[in-house]
């Protein structure tokens, strides 16, 4: 990044290159553009939405005329800062390059702007008897450019894999302004060094992502849904292991502790049996027979898990209202607990309620209450640190209690991040986990790509 750029000087030169109408310069535009779901304000020089590529090639000329940096933006779900932009930095917001330019049922394949929600490709497949599985629980919210830029996982992983596993091709902007087009509509390819995998989880610090091509699967006929309550914490995930250790593969096994249950079920109106420990909640897909059937052995393996209550939903609207609750969550829990830190640990399958309950553990020696719930079927757990934002001592005690965690976490062989990347929040939590000499190649890549630092500096890679 060329050092010292006047942070207003380029204002102007934005609104002249590339029109009033594409250029946010307002206050409150550049807090709001500025943040993302971690919740830390700052302030961007100004936002730039582009209609198409050229725009995307002409802001990276701009920014290294200029001396200005870019933070990429789809919709600015990110809770680890990804998306957040300080001073002197310009945003690029992808929301305007949002059409789906083919779906096409014969190749299963769709080719998409970066902008397009991921819900509204998904309801598009839909229709088309398509389907698109990768599903973040901010699937309605959070677009495709972002998901793949996050490597996005979500509530089907356990069956369908994540948003890494359905990037056939992309176009990408790099740092000299020249346009990458990498993979294909083939569903298939092993010619060259694998560039599209490299970019997905990127965070948006290589390059700009001005088209991706999807791998779509024909729509499964029908879903059905179940819910299981359990009186210990551990029910929940017990259950997973029950239903996969009979041969059974759902598309979503989704754990829930107690009052995270109660969060989700008051999100929706929907009751609560007392004395709820924790919940999972189970979709399984197939033909109208064989969900039948996998509901019932499902159901047979949550009650010898020790599930309490069972509660089957197999109409599209029953299953709607479970997963409108499980969606809720995350906000949910920042409603009830306005000051709380959130973790997205994974852990091999094996050790998940070991791992959960030595981190619940390890809040408690400090006085710091832990909420966990999330993708029990592919162990990848979201632990809620929450505390009183009144209490003087609280932050360092959380701060203590997250680090205690993610050591829990990395001694099982786990990662930090199973899902929502590193940011600017988990940078400290990377550089413990990455082996240092494959942060040195990391390093190398970062310079080979974007060697002017323009894209998203100082974020995803801790500097070595
Ligand atoms: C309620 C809620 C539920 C969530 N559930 C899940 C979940 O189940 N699974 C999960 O994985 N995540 C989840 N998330 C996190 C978040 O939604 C994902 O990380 C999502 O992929 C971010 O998409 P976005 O469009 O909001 O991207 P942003 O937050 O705007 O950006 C995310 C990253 O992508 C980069 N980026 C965006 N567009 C481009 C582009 N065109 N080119 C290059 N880089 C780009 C940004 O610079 C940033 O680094 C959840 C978040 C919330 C608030």
């Amino acid at each position: 990044m060329p050092a010292g750029p006047d942070p207003f000087a380029f204002r102007g030169v934005l609104v002249e290159r590339f029109g009033a109408d594409r250029v946010a310069t307002a206050p409150e535009d550049r807090r709001l553009l500025s943040a993302d779901a971690s919740r830390r304000y700052s302030d961007c020089v100004a936002a730039v939405f582009p209609d198409r590529e050229e725009d995307v090639v002409a802001l990276v000329f701009a920014a290294k005329e200029l001396g200005f940096s870019i933070v990429p933006r789809g919709a600015g779900t990110s809770p680890t800062g990804s998306a957040e932009a300080g001073p002197s930095q310009v945003v690029v917001d992808f929301s305007r390059m949002n059409r789906i330019l083919d779906l096409s049922a014969r190749d299963l394949v769709a080719i998409v702007e970066p902008g397009v929600l991921c819900g509204a490709l998904q309801e598009r497949c839909e229709k088309e008897g398509l389907f698109y599985p990768p599903d973040p629980a901010s699937s309605r919210v959070s677009t495709l450019g972002g998901n793949v830029a996050t490597g996005a996982g979500g509530l089907r992983a356990v069956k369908y894999g994540v948003t890494r596993d359905y990037v056939l091709g992309m176009r990408v902007v790099v740092g000299d302004g020249s346009v990458l087009d990498l993979g294909g509509r083939s569903l298939k390819s092993v010619v060259g060094y694998d560039l599209v995998r490299l970019f997905v989880g990127s965070e948006g610090t290589l390059g700009l992502t001005t088209r991706l091509t999807l791998k779509l699967l024909p729509k499964p006929p029908s879903a059905a849904a179940i819910e299981a309550s359990f009186r210990d914490e551990a029910g929940a995930y017990r259950g997973a292991d029950a239903i996969l250790a009979r041969g059974l593969l759902p598309r979503a096994l989704e754990a829930m502790d107690g009052e995270i249950s109660a969060i989700a079920a008051r999100a929706v109106g929907l009751d609560l049996p007392a004395g709820v420990g924790s919940k999972l909640l189970v979709e399984v897909d197939g033909d109208e027979e064989t969900c039948a059937r996998d509901v019932d052995r499902v159901e047979a393996a949550l009650v010898d898990a020790g599930a309490f209550e069972t509660r089957r939903a197999v109409s599209p609207a029953e299953r709607d209202i479970l997963w409108r609750a499980r969606r809720s969550v995350s906000s949910g829990v920042y409603r009830a607990y306005p000051a709380k830190t959130s973790e997205d640990f994974g852990v091999p399958r094996g050790s998940l309620a070991e791992a959960i309950a030595a981190m619940k553990e390890a809040g408690a020696k400090r006085g710091v209450k832990v909420l966990a719930y999330g993708h029990a079927g592919d162990a990848n757990l979201h632990v809620n640190f929450v505390y009183d934002p009144a209490d003087p001592t609280a932050k360092e005690r959380v701060r203590d209690a997250v680090r205690a965690a993610a050591d829990v976490c990395l001694a099982f062989g786990g990662t930090t991040s199973g899902e929502h990347g590193v940011g600017l929040k988990k940078l400290d939590a990377a550089r413990r986990e990455l082996d240092p000499a494959a942060l040195r190649y990391m390093g190398g890549i970062k310079r080979l790509f974007d060697p002017a630092g323009i894209f998203n500096p100082k974020k995803a890679i801790p500097p070595t």
